[in-house]
């Protein structure tokens, strides 16, 4: 294939070297790309957007782990970080990135965030005015709803009945679903369409302008570069089945955005000498989240409901507590219990189960993504304040589970048995627990490419232009210049706005 074609393109379209001269490339099409793209279609700028994974349509999806990792999860569903623990650190891979996976849960990011970034790192362009604009284009573009009660089903409504028992801040979240059904399985892809991924909302925006062409299984691996400008992106078709290079692509644009999200677009930075690892890589942050189980005597069935449909609202503690559900074989994985007949007791009285957990904003804890010889590497070390966090919402959610009339509380520390009593939930959790026998788990990863007005403490300006680079701009979660403590994916896309428009002329 050779030349721009607008529209939807794929692996079964690619013939040969793909050759393409473009106004605008953007790697990645996650929340920040797709939300990109759709800006600069606005302009009516000639865009490419080249994609590692797969297009997906509902009816691509199974409820099948196997097929869920292979096919839409970064590194096989395997990817994790090292440090005082270990974090399995999920990420999607396909047009739509990670909101193909993600339970669609919505956020503004909150306005004393936004003050911080501009504050203390000088991102002049992230004003109220603009991203309150952002957040409720974004709402309308989503559908951002609350799902009813009929959807939400039992393992939202238990807990909502515990956390009004002791008077909690809690309510059901608000999703880009406006079509759920409650089936319960958006971490292996929306099957019903009812979730509204980037690919179906932002990406389709972009595509209605006819000015913009997604290559799906195009991976892009290098760069050449000319004075401080770069002159065009090098990499290969992929083949889906078997993830192995096949044809050549090369792109040349005016202007190229990365969106690999925090882990892609730091690697492709550094592997490609396009920014040093000073800030580039560093000030990962991920919201480290814990999860517990709680049994009921009632049948909860937790693998129907919204997937996460309720929360608890601890901000200004430095915590959220969100339920979740996910489908059996991963509960059986989130036991932690040597495979035996307790573990098949506990499978065996699934119905019964319900589960929440806490999730962290990240004060003292940090990591790195970096390039090394024998590929990349992942890091993250927990501080001190936000383990302590971590078993002070732990604690709440086992309260909130027995004001729910549970009859048995996991704590959430590895390898304990359930308990009937607060007092051995405590006693479970002293808040000198260590990480490591925690089982933490990071599906927010950030901060990468931090943004900021001064090229000694950032990787991006604030219009998300790589530091000494005319053309080159980051897009996607990796340029927050800290955690936000709710989850990104409206933050994410609000910053392919920004950065869309920027790149437009239009900020
Ligand atoms: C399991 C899970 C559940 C989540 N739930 C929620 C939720 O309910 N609400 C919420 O707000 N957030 C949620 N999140 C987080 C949210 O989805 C992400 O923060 C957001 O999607 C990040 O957007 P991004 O553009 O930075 O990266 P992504 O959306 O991850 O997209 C990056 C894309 O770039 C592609 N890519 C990377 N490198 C290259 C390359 N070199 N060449 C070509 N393509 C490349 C990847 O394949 C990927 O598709 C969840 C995340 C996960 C994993
Ligand atoms: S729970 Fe709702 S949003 Fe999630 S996969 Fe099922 S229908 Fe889609």
């Amino acid at each position: 294939m050779s030349g721009f074609q607008p529209g939807k393109n794929g692996f079964q379209d690619y013939r040969s070297k793909i050759h393409l001269d473009v106004d605008v490339c953007v790697i990645g099409a996650g929340a920040g790309g797709c939300a990109a793209a759709a800006a600069l279609a606005e302009s009516g700028l000639r865009v490419a957007v080249l994609e590692e994974g797969s297009h997906w349509e509902p009816r691509d999806f199974r409820q099948d782990t196997a097929f869920a990792f292979k096919n839409l999860y970064q590194g096989r569903g395997a990817r994790t970080l090292r440090g005082n623990t270990v974090i399995p650190m999920p990420g999607g891979r396909g047009v739509g990135g990670s909101t193909l996976i993600n339970s669609g849960i919505c956020f503004r990011c909150p306005p004393s965030v936004l003050q911080t970034w501009r504050d203390e790192h000088g991102c002049e362009t992230i004003t109220n005015e603009r991203f309150g604009a952002y957040f409720d284009r974004i709402w309308e573009t989503l559908g951002v709803t609350v799902n009813p009660v009929a959807v939400q089903r039992n393992n939202n409504l238990i807990f909502k009945s515990g956390a009004e028992a002791l008077g909690l801040d809690g309510r059901f979240m608000a999703r880009s679903a406006p079509g759920c059904v409650g089936c319960g399985i958006c971490q292996y892809g929306c099957p019903t369409g009812g979730k509204t991924s980037a690919d179906r909302t932002f990406l389709r925006q972009a595509l209605s302008s006819g000015t913009v062409g997604v290559y799906a299984n195009c991976r892009v691996e290098r760069c050449e570069t000319v004075g401080d400008h770069v002159v065009a992106v090098e990499g290969h078709t992929i083949d889906p089945e078997t993830h192995e290079p096949v044809h050549g692509i090369r792109v040349r644009a005016e202007t190229f955005i990365v969106s690999g999200g925090p882990v892609g677009s730091p690697l492709f930075l550094l592997r490609n000498g396009l920014a040093d690892n000073t800030h580039c890589g560093e000030h990962l942050v991920v919201h480290p989240a814990v999860g517990t189980l709680a049994r009921f005597a009632q049948e909860i069935r937790p693998w129907s409901g919204v997937t996460q449909g309720y929360y608890v609202d601890c901000w200004d503690e430095g915590f959220l507590l969100q339920t979740y559900t996910v489908s059996p074989d991963q509960y059986f994985l989130l036991l932690q219990t040597a495979p035996g007949p307790e573990t098949l007791e506990i499978l065996a009285d699934l119905s019964h189960v319900a589960s929440a957990g806490v999730l962290v904003h990240d004060e003292d804890s940090g990591g790195r993504v970096r390039w090394t010889p024998a590929g990349p590497d992942l890091s993250y070390f927990m501080g001190e304040g936000d383990r302590r966090r971590i078993i002070d919402g732990l604690r709440l959610c086992a309260e909130v589970f027995f004001a729910a009339g549970a009859t048995a509380v996991a704590p959430g520390r590895l390898g304990h048995r359930p308990v009937t009593t607060m007092a051995e939930i405590r006693a479970a959790l002293p808040h000198d627990v260590p990480a490591s026998h925690l089982p933490i788990y990071a599906s927010h990863p950030m901060g990468t490419c931090r943004m900021g007005a001064d090229p000694e403490t950032s990787v991006v300006d604030p219009h998300g232009r790589v530091w000494g680079w005319s053309n080159l701009r980051v897009a996607d979660a990796s340029v927050f210049p800290t955690s936000l403590g709710v989850n990104p994916q409206v933050t994410t896309m609000a910053m392919g706005l920004l950065v869309g428009h920027s790149v437009a002329g239009r900020v």
